[in-house]
């Protein structure tokens, strides 16, 4: 096979690969240069990459296993090591004072608004190397891409890397403390929130010498006026990416999110003496409404006028008092709400029936958020043609670029109160997440960062490529 692809940056020419014969035709003209693979930054956006993810992936609170809670020794010391990444690639950095690692480019306009790239330095218990690291990682590479060719002085607008301090809430059990708060979303009520040992999140801000105040939360929110948008770059945590043979998606939004807590209470009785028909049994109306719920998310048009996916649902129980939890997840906020009363609706009619009582608390809600449309355009042109630099073989990612639904909540979820989001998703082994099989593959390392380059090079450079 043989193909000439467009080289990154601004010269006509050509990327040639190993072994590769070119096709007539398919040139960009004479006076052209060959570049080889290793031309694609290989050396940064997938050999370091991968080294930097790995060395995060050893920096633990625990023995034996990967865990970094909200400023954690562990998070302090990764946080230090990506700091010290931001400044080879040539970025100013700070820390705020809610523990979140900022590296910043300042642009030719020093007015312009700031474009945001993020993802989260903490972790869950037991966790994989890549769940948030891989967005910090690859967002410095691109940057320090961009210093190795002389056009980190030639940035439109601001860029920023934030690696922020905690998005998984393992710790004190709410999600977002870091992107929050930079987006001005978290209340100040939040320093109070105590962890199991009745530690608040004020105390181990000043336990870190932060200053764990209400005026010093509010420092940390960004002006919506200074910021133009935020992208970030996270693992799929799903197995669709891997279905259909593509390392890069898109995500269309991220879904909304309500967990309900429903519970049936019934009565036990002598299995011999109660005839059937007057069995108060909360398990079996507990199955019949866990059957309704799994087939109202199979089949919603079934019942409603919508057609969205959902997420499953644990269930647990106790003799003679059953209860389970629902985690609904759809990205049409309206579908959302309908399911939820559809199934509330038909709740009712079969305890009534089956008589049992019961009783749905709503535990949790979230707005879903759909990623802009202008920034999921450019994150998918830059997919596009970096896979196509990749590839060996023009048949190659001939389909466009997957687009996605994130079932998953992100800090892109946080950021979108302050700004347009954009996110793109990337390949992981069996959609497995959370668990120390996570596992990206080298060529997707590289395939993550080359396209977060290709994104800045397209949309914040002067001349474009
Ligand atoms: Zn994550």
């Amino acid at each position: 096979m043989a193909t000439h692809f467009p080289l990154y940056g601004l010269k006509p020419l050509l990327v040639l690969y190993a072994s590769i014969v070119s096709l007539p035709g398919l040139g960009l003209g004479t006076g052209t240069v060959d570049y080889g693979r290793d031309e694609l930054f290989s050396e940064f956006l997938r050999d370091e990459a991968v080294e930097r993810i790995h060395q995060l992936g050893k920096i633990s609170d625990a023995d034996g296993y990967l865990e970094r809670t909200f400023l954690s020794p562990a998070s302090i010391t990764a946080a230090n090591l990506i700091l010290s990444w931001m400044q080879d690639a040539g970025l100013r950095t700070w820390v705020d004072q809610m523990g979140n690692v900022h590296g910043r480019t300042e642009s030719m306009n020093a007015t312009s608004e700031a474009l945001l790239i993020g993802s989260h330095l903490d972790t869950v218990i037991d966790a994989g190397m890549y769940d948030g690291s891989l967005g910090i990682v690859c967002a410095i590479s691109a940057l320090k891409v961009l210093k190795k060719i002389g056009k980190l002085g030639e940035l439109l607008r601001p860029v920023e890397v934030i690696a922020f301090s905690d998005e998984e809430g393992v710790r004190f059990q709410t999600t977002f403390l870091g992107s929050a708060a930079v987006a001005g979303i978290l209340p100040a009520s939040a320093l109070k929130i105590s962890d199991k040992n009745g530690v608040t999140v004020q105390d181990v801000l000043k336990e870190n010498s932060f200053e764990g105040t209400e005026e010093s939360l509010v420092q940390v929110k960004y002006n919506q006026k200074s910021v133009s948008g935020y992208i970030e770059l996270h693992i799929e945590q799903g197995p669709l990416l891997e279905s259909l043979g593509y390392p890069l998606g898109v995500v269309k939004g991220i879904a909304g999110q309500t967990r309900l807590k429903v519970t049936v209470g019934g009565s036990q009785g002598h299995a011999g003496t109660v005839p059937m028909f007057m069995r108060q049994d909360p398990m079996a109306a507990s199955a019949e409404l866990i059957v309704l719920l799994e087939s109202l998310c199979k089949h919603p048009e079934n019942f409603l006028a919508y057609d969205e996916n959902c997420g499953g649902f644990p269930k647990e129980s106790l003799a003679g008092l059953v209860n389970f939890t629902i985690d609904l997840r759809v990205i049409d906020d309206m579908a959302r709400e309908a399911i939820i009363l559809e199934f509330s609706n038909r709740v009712q009619q079969i305890c009534n029936h089956r008589n049992v009582n019961c009783t749905i608390d709503r535990k949790h809600n979230a707005g879903a958020v759909k990623c802009d449309p202008v920034l999921s355009e450019q994150l998918k042109n830059s997919a596009r043609s970096t896979l196509r630099k990749m590839s060996t073989d023009t048949t190659d990612y001939q389909h466009e670029i997957p687009v996605l639904m994130s079932g998953a909540g992100h800090d892109a979820m946080a950021m979108s109160h302050l700004t347009k989001v954009g996110m793109l998703f990337v390949r992981c082994r069996g959609g497995v997440s959370h668990s120390p099989e996570e596992f990206v593959l080298e060529d997707d390392v590289w395939a993550a960062g080359l396209a977060l380059l290709q994104f800045l090079e397209n949309n914040m450079l002067n001349s474009v490529s």
